[in-house]
């Protein structure tokens, strides 16, 4: 199985921690040269660099706040001036606002749509130019299992998950003649920062939900965006692919 992206050039937003960090370095260990893009967190970029360098791959990190359309288009300019032609595109950034629908903000509604969704729309554009002149490219939009079973408190979070779910099937079918592949990741409960302020009896409810009755690791979900990303997975395009431990059947 050709799993290799030597040659490559990937780009993860997010990567400063969490489920990007463990992608970054698994797209790294697979042979690209890998951007990890932070919105805030430079030292802990500066780290996965650092760690991926260790491992013996090769990175650098670029400050990138995917809501900036300007600041998009300027970075993956220079991302590929700096490193080559973008060929994986991981669009990792998130955050979560939550609250009841009915005491929920615009504001909250728009930070996460902007964020989750309008952001991997601002990165698509940015990448897709220079997919196309290579004829080869693979674009990955980390979505969630909220996209299929909603979330108490979420509704904006679920909204743009499952969005981004239609943004995914409809430039698949657009960019498959020119050899680029669109996917989406649903991840369920992953131990991040996102998920470690989660009360007890929260956990615990969600626990009884997941058929192997544990939360996944970044890294479990790496393994899924390595795949996508590779030369393998080339006949795969516009799936929505759960890895959950079994909290999303079907
Ligand atoms: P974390 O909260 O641990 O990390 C979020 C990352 O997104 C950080 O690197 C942060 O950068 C970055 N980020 C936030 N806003 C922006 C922005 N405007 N522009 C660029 N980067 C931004 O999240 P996780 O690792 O848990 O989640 C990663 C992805 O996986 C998200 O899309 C999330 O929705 C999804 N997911 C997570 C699940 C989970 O259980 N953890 C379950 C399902 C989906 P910085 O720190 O530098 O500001």
């Amino acid at each position: 199985m050709d799993m290799s992206l030597t040659g490559k050039v990937a780009v993860v937003t997010g990567a400063s921690r969490g489920i990007g960090h463990a992608v970054a370095m698994e797209l790294a260990a697979a042979g690209a040269t890998v951007a990890v893009t932070y919105r805030a967190q430079q030292e802990a970029a500066e780290a996965v660099v650092a760690d991926i360098v260790a491992a013996g791959g090769s990175a650098s990190c670029y400050q990138l706040d995917v809501t900036d359309e300007a600041a998009v288009k300027a970075t993956f300019k220079r991302i590929a001036e700096e490193l080559g032609a973008v060929g994986v595109l991981v669009n990792n950034a998130g955050i979560v606002n939550d609250n009841y629908l009915r005491f929920m903000s615009a504001d909250a509604w728009d930070e996460v749509l902007r964020t989750c969704l309008t952001g991997s729309f601002h990165c698509c554009k940015a990448v897709l130019a220079g997919m196309q002149r290579a004829k080869w490219g693979r674009i990955i939009n980390i979505s969630s299992d909220a996209a299929f079973t909603g979330d108490v408190r979420r509704a904006n979070y679920a909204a743009a998950k499952a969005g981004l779910l239609g943004l995914t099937r409809a430039l698949a079918r657009e960019v498959a003649p020119q050899g680029i592949t669109v996917n989406a990741v649903c991840p369920g409960m992953i131990e991040t920062e996102m998920t470690t302020d989660m009360d007890e009896a929260r956990r615990e409810g969600l626990l009884r939900g997941i058929a192997q009755a544990r939360f996944g690791t970044p890294s479990e979900v790496a393994s899924l965006v390595a795949y996508l990303s590779s030369p393998a997975a080339a006949y795969m395009t516009g799936q929505a692919v759960s890895v959950d431990g079994g909290l999303h059947m079907g």
